[in-house]
């Protein structure tokens, strides 16, 4: 399968991205790489001029560049860690942005970056894993989300989770179904997928796809890109999902989000 879409890019503004991540850039870049569909998903952080502030700066950059590709603005935000199933970043309307990509860039109940090496006790994983699989399972529920992004990266790191069987599965399953009823897509994340920490999670990561595509769970493509040569490259992607019968109507796209996002998302 060849993919023309990539439903996650950042920008110079997430403050760890390449310099030569402008928004003209990414667009240029999307275009040699023969793309029709991107979205550029800044990071919530209060990072530059906060997330507000950058969204109207990659707007105003978008609206200035002359392009055929469709071209969306959404967002990787990280959930609200004190309020479950709310986001850090909420004030926007639900047609502002597309695609809402909710992110783990920390440890629920420990003020700890992901990528940092934290010696957690087998407690501590416990509660870590507890608090994370609650607070994903509000998100769902939350009507601005569109995607989980990176699901579980956040439970791979330190040892919190060796492997993705026997019971844990079961707790995934009621994510999926969850998903399903609230028509948030499950993304598949080639940077996660080249940057497992180790070949048994990378393998058994597999089981996570079964039983998302299993509960008919919509897919969401992206490269994660903080690089322009990341834009469009899906090498360990189609890799990973080579077992399995997937055709491009698993995927959620940026035109049918726009058409039939969320409302079926009722209250
Ligand atoms: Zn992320
Ligand atoms: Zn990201």
């Amino acid at each position: 399968m060849n993919f023309d879409f990539d439903n996650h890019i950042h920008t110079v503004y997430s403050g760890h991205s390449d310099s030569a991540m402008t928004v003209s850039n990414i667009i240029k870049r999307s275009e040699e790489a023969g793309l029709t569909q991107v979205a550029i998903t800044e990071h919530s952080f209060d990072w530059h001029l906060g997330p507000r502030g950058n969204l109207e700066l990659i707007k105003q950059e978008l609206a200035s560049t002359s392009t055929d590709i469709n071209v969306s603005v959404g967002m990787e935000i990280d959930p609200d860690m004190e309020k479950y199933g709310s986001l850090h970043f909420e004030d926007f309307d639900r047609d502002e942005l597309f695609p809402v990509l909710v992110g783990f860039h920390g440890y629920p109940g420990a003020s700890k970056g992901w990528f940092e090496k934290i010696n957690f006790t087998r407690r501590d994983k416990n509660r870590i894993y507890s608090r994370w699989l609650k607070m994903v399972e509000k998100l769902i529920e939350n009507p601005k989300v569109d995607v989980l992004a990176h699901l579980g990266r956040i439970i791979m790191q330190n040892d919190i989770t060796n492997e993705f069987s026997g019971r844990i599965l079961k707790d995934f399953e009621n994510i999926a179904l969850a998903a399903k009823q609230y028509n948030v897509a499950f993304e598949i994340n080639e940077t996660l997928l080249d940057n497992m920490p180790t070949e048994t999670l990378q393998k058994s990561y597999k089981n996570v796809l079964s039983i998302m595509l299993e509960n008919g769970v919509k897919l969401s493509l992206g490269s994660d890109a903080h690089k322009l040569d990341k834009i469009g490259k899906f090498n360990k992607v189609l890799e990973f999902i080579k077992p399995f019968n997937i055709n491009i109507n698993n995927f959620l796209t940026i035109t049918q989000g726009k058409q039939n996002g969320k409302e079926i998302h009722t209250h």
